[in-house]
């Protein structure tokens, strides 16, 4: 896809994001503490990096999978509709369950993925989102437990792209489109 020329601004460096992964695997670990199994379920592809990071912060038995969610239509609609192109491999059922999104905006994506996942019954389902932009909320949703609440930018970097780039970037930057001569 053909991009107009842009610059990375960096938000949040990779130091800080790694500090609060590990603050927030705590946080998760101290939830989940005991559990036979938990399935961490990351929603592809933006929360590759995430996830990666965030189970090698858990001492607990995991399990991973992935869900590919895409939404589609007019945001200033309220029924923007998400359809799920990859689902589940394993069970969840009687399961708990962390459900790893890169970043909560409008909030649809998640509120349909919690949705269709609470419909199999895990025994705990929980989320986590790196980033949020409140600012951007449609529907009534929040993750259980949150990175980085930002402004309403659009961001790049550890593992969140712009027509498929930038997701190795080690730091969120904000795009900054240049004026074309
Ligand atoms: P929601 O359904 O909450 O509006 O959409 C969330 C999804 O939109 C995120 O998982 C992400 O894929 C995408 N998204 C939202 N904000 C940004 C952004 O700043 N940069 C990128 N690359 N994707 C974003
Ligand atoms: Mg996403």
């Amino acid at each position: 896809m053909p991009t107009r020329p842009y610059v990375i601004d960096e938000m949040i460096s990779a130091k800080t994001i790694a500090a609060r992964v590990e603050a927030l695997a705590r946080e998760i670990h101290d939830t989940f503490q005991g559990t036979d199994k938990l399935v961490v379920v990351g929603l592809l592809r933006g929360s590759f990096v995430f996830i990666a990071d965030m189970v090698r912060e858990l001492d607990l038995p995991v399990e991973v999978d992935f869900i590919e969610a895409t939404s589609y239509g007019d945001s200033t609609e309220s029924s923007r509709e998400v359809r799920i192109l990859k689902d589940l491999r394993g069970e969840i059922h009687d399961r708990d369950v962390l459900v790893v999104e890169d970043i909560v905006d409008t909030g649809y994506t998640l509120r349909h993925v919690v949705g269709l996942l609470r419909a199999k019954e895990p025994k705990r389902l929980k989320t986590v989102a790196l980033l949020d932009k409140p600012t951007r909320r449609e529907v009534d949703i929040k993750a259980d437990w949150t990175g980085f609440e930002i402004p309403d930018e659009f961001v790049v970097g550890y593992g969140i792209d712009y027509a498929q780039r930038n997701r190795n970037l080690p730091y969120i930057g904000a795009v900054r489109f240049l004026a074309e001569e």
